[in-house]
């Protein structure tokens, strides 16, 4: 009997497994017998829908090694060359400082850009804070990110330093705070993960906002912000109307913070 009921559930398992074993292998690949989503050309689950595009992921960052960029990114930074920046001022060659596979903020050598142009994008920068730190509030080590040239993620050591909440590390300069304080002390490398959305124009008119998402070391610190123009200190931002497409900026704050493992993933919907 012990063993009939074994048997039993024995047989019971082989037929489960045999069903959804079938039922993998005549799964359709898609309908059309299905409602049109709102506002789409596709049906709900449409086989003719364009498949998403494979990427092979990377890895992610552990101190002291950089992660490594997903298989579709634009490198902007490996380490090894300026190549992809130019100083903001006059365009000739960055000049920040490069060894061991990470750049230096060089003082008075001016913020740098991309030479190359972006709209919407997933954007990840590694960056290290001076150690060991010196000065206080927005004089240590402070940088930035600048989304679109204009808008920016702040740079800072912000472990045990008091500075004003809009100025902190991973806030929107002057505009958002970041939702937590997630600082790693000077001296780490800390990694940015930022989703940018550029606000569009018409008329000299923000005709779509503008959002900003930040990670900082995989901690979320910017959800969907929207933003209230371009940065500027001590002031309320007024609206530049500009073009989707514009460089990243890199902030010479005169302190010698350093960046590596800079890539970009231009965002647009194809399926
Ligand atoms: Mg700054």
């Amino acid at each position: 009997m012990k063993y009939a009921k074994h048997i039993g559930l024995l047989l019971t398992a082989v037929l489960v497994a045999g069903i959804v074993a079938g039922a993998d292998e005549e799964a359709p690949t898609g309908y059309t017998d299905t409602p049109l989503l709102p506002g789409s050309k596709w049906h709900v689950h449409d086989g003719a829908r364009p498949h998403p595009q494979v990427v092979t992921p990377g890895t992610f960052s552990t101190d002291p090694q950089p992660g490594k960029p997903p298989s579709d990114a634009v490198i902007l930074f490996d380490g090894k060359t300026l190549d992809a920046w130019a100083a903001e001022e006059g365009g000739g060659p960055a000049k920040w400082k490069i060894q061991d596979g990470y750049m230096e903020v060089q003082a008075g050598a001016g913020d740098i850009v991309t030479k190359q142009k972006f709209s919407d994008y997933q954007l990840h920068v590694e960056f290290r804070e001076p150690t060991p730190a010196t000065g206080h509030s927005q004089e240590r080590g402070n940088s930035g990110v600048f989304l679109a040239g204009l808008y920016e993620v702040q740079v800072l050591d912000g472990y045990n330093n008091i500075t004003y909440s809009d100025g902190q590390v991973s806030s929107l300069y002057g505009q958002s705070p970041p939702l937590v304080n997630a600082a790693r002390p000077p001296g780490q490398w800390q990694t940015y993960d930022i989703i940018f959305t550029t606000p569009r124009f018409a008329g000299g008119k923000v005709s779509k906002p503008g959002y900003v998402t930040v990670l900082l070391n995989g901690v979320v610190t910017q959800d969907h912000t929207e933003l209230l123009g371009p940065t500027v200190h001590h002031a309320l931002p007024k609206w530049v109307v500009h073009a989707p497409d514009m460089p990243v900026k890199l902030q010479d704050h005169h302190m010698p913070v350093r960046f590596r493992n800079i890539w970009i993933r231009p965002l647009a919907r194809t399926n």
